[in-house]
């Protein structure tokens, strides 16, 4: 089936491309040269994912998912969640949300987090969602250079090193998002199998 995901992030791109399989055809916003920018007007992962994916559907009329993942901290009783992208300012800077969790956690030894992705997936109108956690820790300083966004900060339960120290195949076993979008997966391929 061909699907087009709604996201402007280019490495989420990279990471779906390498999870899509050869049964699905994988159409980006850039491929159809679509620049503005996707709002994202709520407080929830599942509400974001659904608007954006719903306007890239209107707009093209084709079958199309997008997702919305959020850091949750719990002794930042679940921040920056779905303010993640901004959590240090509008310019959504990586190195700056980065050092403002750092800072908020200093000296804290409850350091568990997890990341929570939701897929929304439209299909000729009709909505589905797919949720995807991985639960680990923050560490007490950047490591690693792969990877983007907290990557470098997050540890992931049973492992040693951060997703930022993992190459793309490593993190894809286990990351949030290969989750939720494995469960979307499963569902194309029970429903619409040839
Ligand atoms: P959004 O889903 O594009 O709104 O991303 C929310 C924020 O979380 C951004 O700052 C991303 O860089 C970050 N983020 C999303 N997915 C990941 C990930 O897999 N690893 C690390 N950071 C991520």
């Amino acid at each position: 089936m061909k699907l087009l995901f709604a996201t402007q992030n280019s490495n989420k791109v990279k990471e779906v491309m390498r999870m899509i399989g050869s049964q699905h055809e994988l159409i980006t916003l850039a491929d159809l040269h679509y620049e503005d920018e996707l709002e994202e007007s709520s407080l929830q992962l599942e509400e974001n994912a659904l608007e954006k994916a719903n306007h890239i559907f209107d707009q093209f009329n084709m079958n199309c998912f997008s997702e919305d993942t959020g850091l949750e901290i719990e002794a930042l009783e679940g921040a920056p969640g779905a303010l993640s992208a901004r959590y240090a300012g509008e310019d959504k800077d990586p190195i700056k949300n980065m050092d403002k969790v750092l800072f908020e956690l200093k000296d804290n030894n409850n350091r568990n987090a997890r990341f929570r992705t939701v897929i929304a997936l439209v299909i000729d109108g009709k909505e589905f969602l797919y949720e995807g956690i991985i639960k680990g820790k923050i560490t007490n300083d950047k490591r690693g250079a792969n990877g983007f966004g907290y990557d470098p900060i997050f540890q992931p339960d049973g492992f040693e090193i951060t997703f930022a120290e993992m190459n793309g195949e490593e993190k894809n076993a286990i990351s949030h998002r290969a989750l939720a979008f494995a469960k979307m997966k499963e569902f194309l391929e029970s429903e619409f199998a040839e």
